[in-house]
């Protein structure tokens, strides 16, 4: 506040600095603002330069429609744009710009220069030194705007402190021109760092051959198409290999009519449709593309306009979950043998060459075809559950379309392979089935703790109990028995009677029918420690729990009934955890692996 706390309007050069505190953060969010320009005037070419990280100096230049010499002043104007001219504008944004702030503020804060010609040969060039007009002069040039920027925050130290190594904002500005090259595939872009080339993308390219300059070569040959329309949405882009999931959300890129955006829902949406596929804490890759009429989205919400608003957010989230789902579905029915995995699948091959026991297949075993061609008359096996949660488990929703079976020959469901054969266990481990092009090994742990998954989470809080004689009584940390009341309803749910008793301690007086009383308190000792518990969280955990393991040996039958079950399931290929459940080799890849076809 002045000292006479006069209220005065602030100079020009005052005002643009203010606002180019929101704009302009560091050198990429300038390269945003003039390459957002440049193709806002429908530039086919753009050439960019940068020195020291950007601070020395930015260069953009572009074969777009220019600007007249009269207008290059107003350009550098505040509050001066081409793109828009009323309120009715201003809710249908087409241009990548419309705020008339970036320019002028990037003139505020730097030695700024812009030559521009709207025809060959004929051009003006304005120079302005931190926000000041120094002058306009006449310049030969090819149709096009060229903007350079030097020294950056020159005249403004605070900013300059925050700025990173030059090598840290040379990578963030080289990772901008990627983001909005994979988004204008019919532009041509180029980026240099001095007089090095970093990124040289040529137009024609799909947004997989730009993706390939910045991502690894197996994540991108992974990666599938996503293409969806729903009434006014559209959704295309690429999604990711499940089994390429990485630790850091950093691969995932969002556009809304081609703007690249920062968004919590179609973020979300994305992540929902990999659930059950990754770990919890493992993020997909993704480029999202989503078109929608430009009345369905406010691009007028943040300065530097990397945020959106929707009209209809529900309706968004179930586009882009849907879009990504049918994309993951389409191409990823199971971890395939394909050309990425092959060498991980060899190896483990080879890894368990050593040990292999595999069983010539018994009597009963051979007999296997027939059995699959009833699949209702199986008993099924006391090991895995109940008599009546095992009844439910040819009763799950999931299965309801499944036709039931003919007297001979093999029962086709929807999802299963028609003739499997179960040929037996090896390592206590894996099932193996042979159907008739390909051999496939499945994790017995992992399949039968995806059938029960899918069987509680069908029951939901309809779950069975088993009463107990003696109530079993468990000490409890006062946090786990706050934990205990936050999901007693849950818990209840489930299956369990419990009571809190002084101490504290918890009496089970019933637990789910699917675990055993030592498997139950297990159970509970997980997840009242656990911190984030959701309903999924608690049936995997429960699934888990009651699964057969790894080393448990199985006999015929109970193997066969297993697959059976198993095999029904839409989300077959993965366990609740989102590990592969089964792998498989087909003819040709054999004859691949065993070098008798190359
Ligand atoms: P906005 O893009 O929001 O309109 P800017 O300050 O970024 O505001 O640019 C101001 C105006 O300058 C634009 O509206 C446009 O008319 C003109 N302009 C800026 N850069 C270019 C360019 N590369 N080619 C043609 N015109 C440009
Ligand atoms: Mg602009």
């Amino acid at each position: 506040m002045g000292r006479d706390q006069q209220i005065r309007l602030l100079p020009p050069e005052l005002q643009n600095q203010i606002a180019a505190g929101e704009v302009v953060e560091r050198p990429s969010s300038v390269l945003k603002e003039l390459v957002e320009n440049a193709l806002d005037a429908g530039a086919t070419r753009i050439r960019i330069q940068i020195r020291d990280g950007g601070q020395s100096c930015i260069k953009v230049s572009d074969n777009g429609t220019g600007i007249a010499a009269d207008q290059l002043e107003l350009a550098v104007t505040r509050h001066a744009t081409s793109k828009l001219e009323s309120l009715h504008d201003l809710q249908e944004i087409r241009s990548f710009g419309f705020r008339g702030e970036a320019l002028p503020s990037i003139a505020s804060v730097s030695r700024f220069r812009m030559s521009s010609s709207r025809e060959d040969g004929d051009g003006s060039v304005l120079e302005v030194l931190h926000g000041r007009i120094l002058g306009q002069d006449r310049t030969a040039m090819p149709r096009g705007t060229e903007v350079e920027v030097n020294d950056l925050f020159s005249n403004v130290p605070a900013r300059l402190k925050f700025l990173k190594q030059p090598a840290t904002e040379t990578r963030k500005c080289a990772e901008l021109v990627t983001r909005i090259a994979l988004a204008n595939p019919h532009v041509d872009f180029e980026l240099l760092n001095g007089e090095r080339s970093v990124h040289r993308f040529l137009s024609g390219q799909d947004p997989a051959q730009r993706l390939a300059a910045i991502w690894p070569r197996e994540v991108v040959e992974a990666l599938h198409e996503v293409s969806y329309e729903d009434g006014l949405f559209r959704v295309t882009g690429l999604v990711g290999d499940p089994a390429m999931a990485q630790a850091r959300p950093d691969r995932i890129l969002i556009y809304v009519n081609t703007r690249p955006v920062q968004d919590k829902i179609i973020l979300s949406a994305i992540r929902e449709a990999y659930r059950g596929r990754i770990l919890g804490k493992e993020y997909p890759q993704a480029v999202i593309f989503l078109q929608l009429p430009p009345d369905e989205v406010d691009v007028n919400v943040h300065p530097a306009k990397t945020e959106v608003r929707f009209q209809d957010e529900s309706s968004i989230f179930r586009s882009v979950r849907r879009a990504v789902l049918q994309s993951l579905e389409r191409s990823f029915r199971r971890p395939d043998v394909g050309d990425q995995t092959l060498p991980l699948a060899i190896g483990q091959v080879h890894a368990a060459l050593p040990t292999m026991e595999a069983r010539l297949p018994d009597p009963s075993q051979i007999q296997v075809e027939q059995k699959w061609a009833a699949p209702y008359e199986q008993p099924w096996p006391q090991k895995f559950a109940s008599s009546t949660t095992a009844q439910k488990l040819f009763e799950t929703p999931d299965n309801s379309s499944f036709p039931s079976g003919s007297e001979s020959g093999p029962v086709e469901s929807p999802f299963a392979a028609p003739t499997l054969q179960y040929l037996g266990q090896f390592a206590r481990t894996y099932l193996i089935l042979a159907a008739e092009n390909e051999i496939t090994l499945i994790d017995q742990h992992a399949a039968h703790e995806r059938v029960l998954f899918n069987m509680l989470r069908a029951q939901g809080l309809r779950g069975e109990r088993r009463p107990l004689l003696l109530p079993l009584e468990m000490p409890l940390h006062p946090a786990q028995s706050s934990r205990a009341q936050e999901i007693w309803t849950e818990l209840d749910g489930l299956g369990f009677s419990l009571e809190l008793a002084p101490g504290p301690r918890l009496l089970l007086n019933s637990i789910p029918a699917l675990l055993t009383p030592s498997k139950a308190r297990e159970f509970l000792e997980d997840i009242l420690t656990d911190k984030a518990v959701s309903m999924e969280n608690l049936w995997a955990v429960m699934a888990c729990k009651a699964a057969i393991k790894a080393g448990d040996a199985l006999t015929g039958d109970e193997a066969l009934a297993l697959v059976d079950s198993w095999q029904r399931l839409p989300e077959k290929n993965y366990c609740p955890h989102g590990r592969p459940v089964a792998l498989h080799w087909g003819v040709s890849e054999l004859e691949k692996m065993f070098k008798r076809r190359s």
